[in-house]
């Protein structure tokens, strides 16, 4: 892979390897852009095939953050880490558990707060903990803002209710038919506010017991995992992997709406997100509607400690936010997506730019 020439072409300012003999822990730290403030994104704990492609995940993921800190009006850059290697191999071992996240703390000190963890997909709070015991570049933590899925969700939800407002002239949810495609942590708390909005769940997951408890607890009802796309709502809402909306989805949706809490939905942004737009399908972009997580676990942050009220006013303003680019995007004939990135990128630009102005600081 050539490292530079994709940092240049992506605007990248590090990318940091970090090797422990002793606990065996691979990590690589990609910050994307710190304009806005100390990068922040979470570290993914995942046995890749091979370094390039724990590279690239880096390096994508961290300028996914970027933009998604920067639309949600946080003072946050973006960054992201990979650790590359099997988790469960230190759930057998708590001395060896210990030791590894240790250890990444103190590399994550080294640099000096331009960059700031959390847990991501295959590392959990106790983790975090171990980290904190060697730096303070790390959120997220018990007793503090605590798990991110319950806001991540609430800001799907805001989402859903915009996107309603602007496809049917109101955001009353009774008897729209929703398409939730995974129940885990954010999918789970997705589907409680759609239940206590009057909203009926059509689901499906891969677990069981996941199924049981959202059946159980809303009513839902069940689809096999590849039947989703096609059942007959108004909203589909993807919370499990990226890429679902893609060439094979596509002619089987019926909805009018997708909006959920996974990354990257559309697997070729400009291809699908135009596909979408052609068949009057509004699409809201992921990364403003999932940033309840990052915008409430920023809170931790805030002076004076976390404070729920001021974090879930901010999460619940993706409504605003989200209902001004469908209306832009909307009036200018422009992708949804395509209006949100250049948003981000315009606030990036104008903080720069003042940073001309010499304070003390
Ligand atoms: P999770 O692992 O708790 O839930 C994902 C669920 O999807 C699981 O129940 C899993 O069994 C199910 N699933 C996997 N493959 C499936 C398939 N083919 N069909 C149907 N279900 C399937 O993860 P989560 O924390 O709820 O995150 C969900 C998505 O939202 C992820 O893409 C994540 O990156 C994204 N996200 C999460 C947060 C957060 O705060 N947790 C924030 C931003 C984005």
């Amino acid at each position: 892979m050539d490292k530079f020439g994709y940092m240049e072409k992506y605007g990248y300012e590090q990318l940091c390897f970090f090797h422990d003999k002793s606990t065996g822990l691979k990590a690589i730290t990609a910050i994307h852009n710190t304009v806005l403030g100390p990068a922040l994104g979470g570290s993914r704990f995942w046995n890749y095939d091979n370094e390039d492609q724990a590279i690239e995940d880096a390096l994508r993921l961290a300028r996914g953050m970027t933009y998604k800190s920067a639309l949600a009006g946080l003072a946050l850059g973006g960054g992201k880490t990979v650790i590359w290697g099997d988790p469960s191999v230190l759930r057998k071992d708590p001395i060896k558990r210990e030791a590894f996240w240790r250890a990444f703390g103190r590399y994550l000190e080294g640099l000096n707060g331009r960059y700031i963890t959390a847990e991501d997909v295959g590392t959990s709070t106790q983790d975090m903990v171990y980290v904190n015991m060697e730096t303070d570049h790390v959120v997220g933590l018990p007793g503090r803002s605590g798990d991110p899925s319950p806001y991540t969700a609430r800001g799907v939800f805001k989402s859903i209710l915009a996107c309603c407002k602007h496809v049917y002239g109101s955001d009353d949810l009774t008897g729209k038919v929703v398409a939730v495609q995974g129940v885990g942590n954010v999918g789970y708390y997705l589907c409680r506010y759609l239940h206590e909005s009057g909203a009926k769940l059509i689901i499906s997951d891969i677990k069981q017991e996941s199924i049981d408890k959202v059946v159980n607890e809303f009513g839902a009802t069940v689809v096999a995992p590849n039947e989703i796309y096609g059942v007959e709502c108004d909203i589909y809402a993807p919370c499990a992997l990226g890429a679902t909306v893609n060439d094979d989805t596509i002619p089987q949706f019926k909805c009018k709406i997708v909006c959920g809490g996974a990354n990257n939905v559309l697997k070729d942004a400009p291809v699908h997100g135009k596909t979408l737009q052609s068949k009057g399908i509004v699409y809201a972009p992921d990364y403003l509607a999932n940033a309840g997580g990052v915008i409430n676990v920023s809170y931790e942050r805030a002076e004076g400690g976390y404070n729920e009220e001021a974090s879930l006013r901010d999460v619940d303003f993706i409504y605003t936010r989200m209902l001004d680019i469908l209306t832009i995007a909307k009036e200018t004939g422009r992708l949804t997506y395509e209006v949100a990135d250049e948003l981000a990128e315009k606030r990036i630009e104008a903080v720069r730019n003042i940073k001309s102005i010499y304070t003390h600081k």
